[in-house]
């Protein structure tokens, strides 16, 4: 009889996002020609940069040939993209040796496999509200516990986010072992400092934790205090692991690429208080667990960091940004307690009225036929707050402007 991991059955059945568009459904069955606008999930709708599509072009021909067909890529990427990678840190002031960067098939997959590589009984750190991917792999990997009666789980330490601390995380007063830090952050689009960002180092380096930093969205920082890789703090190459994407920088979510920094310096511990570099058994977990991501979508983000390639992301990043800035402006003309939208795609804000998250997500979809994201969906500290993306056309978001325009 083969037993289940049921770990896996403590999840919810239906991802969050499904939830949503279920509703979406039901509502389109009953109001087939209405224009619902979305500013829900987290998906760009940009084409990717030309200058990707030429690469990606190019690098089809060459699968067609012979003498420059390539087969399985190197385990850790090719070293024409690593080279870009680093030479992007070193802009940054950050110095990374080629050998710790991981090119992978995006952030999402990296942020699960890490427990791979980490034992079972660490105490996991998360943020609330957050990104729901860390605590559902805290979960399948069966290191979260029971879920306790506040609906929260019992070995998973949550850290205070709230309209007090600004939808900042808070330090643990605990000691913890793995953080997972998010900036700048999704949902709330709120952004760590260097010098605030310096305290979650400090903590890690004075516990021995790691901090597993999803630098997702670093490419829409716009403010010079927000830093774009942790390591530009000093000591954070002994406590952390960097994840970075393409998908929400060049339109990447359908190729699917980005890359985990593993520092050498960053050690775990044996039970035994044996010190052991957490990069060996990332590339003993990479040789056995992956064969890489396609040629063909690497030479794509390898030209992202080219003149063309940098002003094409910085374009469209920037349409993203607009299109946040313009739903800023239009909640806060509104009175409403509006975070985000500045550093992020992401416009996180108060129901009016303090109604609860999918009550005001219905009154959204049935009066306005906008779709945006429940708080709640991000955790129970979400409850009573919204997301809004700035990832929807100028002229959907425009429009959704319009049609909530004093009628909130
Ligand atoms: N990290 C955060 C914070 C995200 O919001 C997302 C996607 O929405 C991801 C990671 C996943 O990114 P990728 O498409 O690279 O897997």
């Amino acid at each position: 009889m083969a037993l289940a991991n049921e770990n896996y059955l403590k999840t919810p059945e239906i991802y969050c996002f499904d939830e949503i568009e279920k509703r979406v459904n039901a509502y389109k069955v009953l109001h087939p020609v209405s224009k619902i606008i979305r500013l829900g999930v987290g998906d760009v709708t940009r084409p990717i940069p030309g200058e990707a599509l030429k690469a990606m072009h190019a690098a089809i021909d060459e699968m067609g040939k012979a003498e420059t067909f390539r087969g399985y890529s190197p385990p850790q990427g090719y070293d024409f993209l690593i080279e870009k990678i680093v030479k992007e840190y070193r802009s940054l002031g950050v110095s990374i040796d080629k050998d710790s960067v991981f090119i992978n098939d995006g952030a999402k997959s990296d942020i699960g496999n890490i427990g791979h590589v980490l034992g079972r009984d660490n105490i996991i750190a998360i943020a609330e509200p957050v990104y729901p991917v860390y605590e559902n792999a805290t979960i399948m990997s069966g290191r979260a516990g029971f879920l306790t009666d506040e609906q929260k789980w019992s070995n998973v330490v949550y850290l205070r986010c709230s309209e007090d601390t600004g939808f900042l995380p808070e330090l643990p007063t605990e000691k913890v072992d793995i953080i997972y830090l998010c900036n700048p952050n999704n949902p709330t689009g709120t952004t760590l400092n260097k010098a605030e960002l310096k305290k979650w180092v400090d903590y890690a380096i004075e516990h021995d934790s790691i901090i597993v930093y999803d630098a997702a969205y670093q490419s829409y920082i716009t403010q010079s205090d927000v830093p774009h890789s942790i390591y530009e703090i000093k000591g954070a190459r002994k406590v952390a692991v960097e994840i970075k994407s393409y998908s929400k920088t060049a339109g990447f979510t359908g190729l699917r690429c980005g890359f985990s920094v593993f520092p050498p310096e960053l050690m775990v511990y044996t039970l035994n208080g044996d010190k052991v570099p957490l990069i060996k058994l990332w590339s003993r977990r990479n040789a056995n667990y992956t064969n890489g991501v396609s040629y063909v979508v690497q030479r794509g983000a390898e030209s992202l960091y080219s003149r063309k390639g940098k002003a094409e992301v910085h374009e469209l990043v920037d349409y993203y940004l607009t299109n946040a800035a313009i739903i800023r402006k239009e909640l806060i003309d509104a009175g409403l307690s509006v975070y985000g939208g500045v550093n992020s795609p992401y416009v996180w804000f108060k129901t009016p009225g303090e109604q609860a998250s999918w009550k005001f997500f219905q009154q959204l979809l049935y009066e306005f036929q906008i779709v945006a994201t429940p708080g709640v969906v991000f955790g129970q500290s979400g409850e009573g707050y919204m997301r809004f993306t700035g990832f929807s056309s100028r002229e959907g978001t425009l429009m959704a402007m319009d049609r909530i325009r004093g009628n909130l």
